[in-house]
C-alpha cells in the first residue's frame, strides 16, 4: 500500500521522537512517515511483530541510536 499522507502510527512512533530531537535526518520522516517508501516498522506493526525502537524504517538497526535513547 502506498501512503501519500501521514502514517497512522506517526504520533506514537519512536521515529517521530528521534526526528523532533534532531537525532535522525528529515529524509526518514519525509520518505517513509509522510512519503511512499515501504516501511519495515509499519509492516511489522501491522503483523503484531515486536521490533526494537532503534529499528529504522528500512529495517536497519541503528546501534548508536540505541545507546543515545537509553535515557528517553
Ligand atoms: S517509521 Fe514507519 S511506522 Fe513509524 S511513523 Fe514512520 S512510516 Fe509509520
Amino acid at each position: 500500500m502506498k501512503r501519500t499522507k501521514e502514517c497512522k502510527w506517526y504520533q506514537f512512533c519512536p521515529i517521530k521522537r528521534y526526528y523532533e530531537k534532531g537525532l535522525i535526518n528529515v529524509e526518514w520522516v519525509r520518505d517513509y512517515c509522510h512519503g511512499t517508501k515501504k516501511c519495515v516498522r509499519y509492516i511489522m506493526e501491522e503483523r503484531g511483530e515486536p521490533h526494537p525502537d532503534w529499528m529504522m524504517p528500512d529495517g536497519t538497526l541503528d546501534l548508536n541510536l540505541r545507546l543515545t535513547i537509553r535515557d528517553f
